[in-house]
């Protein structure tokens, strides 16, 4: 089965991906995790993708394609993938369907600007594994410390509150646009994102089997 979870930055489309990957036993693709490894590791990839990525912009459709054309072809995705974080433009979700990738449901997870400034405000990650915790919601045992691993817990450079704002600027104007390409292919499910991440969990998984 071929997913791919749509919502704006923060809406929670990575710990449903977890979700979706661990029940399905398909791998979970977040365009954005390869990218910041890219970043991390300076290759090529990461150079070019830095800049764009700091300042809340998307990184070039051409760039990211590429990537993702490479990923699928690997051999864990036989079965099925869920994206994260992909397309996010028109001509990404094009480039999809020039590939030949049939998509069999496309949900996205619908969560107010507002709470999302809050969520992501407040969000820190590990250095080392990227597992995700939140100043308020989700924080970790030790403070700066990740429960898993021990590495050091930081703030995206993305996650500042005026890259925020842009991150949700580019949200409506080049991604939110795909709910209507995928509406009109009648594989749009919406799942509106709830305060408790279990109850998103229960709604996106009653709606991967539907
Ligand atoms: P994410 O972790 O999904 O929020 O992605 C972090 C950043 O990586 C985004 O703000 C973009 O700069 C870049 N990025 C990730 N996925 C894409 C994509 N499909 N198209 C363009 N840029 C992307």
């Amino acid at each position: 089965m071929n997913l791919i979870l749509l919502g704006a930055p923060g809406a929670g489309k990575g710990t449903q991906a977890e979700v979706i990957c661990d029940t399905l036993k398909i791998p979970a693709i977040s365009t954005g995790n390869i990218l910041r490894e890219a970043v991390k590791n300076g290759t090529e990839l990461g150079l070019k993708a830095k800049e764009y990525m700091e300042s809340g912009n998307l990184v070039p459709d051409e760039v990211v394609i590429g990537l993702l054309k490479e990923r699928i072809a690997q051999d864990d995705c036989k079965n099925g993938y869920v994206l994260d974080g992909f397309p996010r433009t028109v001509p990404q979700a094009e480039a999809l369907d020039v590939m030949g990738v049939v998509i069999d449901k496309v949900i996205d997870i619908e969560v107010a600007d507002e709470a999302i400034q809050k969520r992501l405000s407040g969000r820190r990650v590990c250095e080392d594994c990227g597992a995700s915790y939140h100043v308020d919601y989700k924080p970790s045992a030790v403070e700066g410390k990740c429960d898993k691993c021990g590495g050091k817990t930081v703030q995206r450079k993305d996650d500042h509150p005026d890259t925020i704002k842009d991150r949700l600027n580019v949200y409506h104007e080049q991604t939110e646009p795909l709910k209507d390409y995928y509406s009109k292919t009648g594989k749009l499910v919406i799942v509106e994102g709830q305060e408790d991440v279990k109850d998103t969990t229960a709604l996106t998984l009653k709606a991967v089997e539907a």
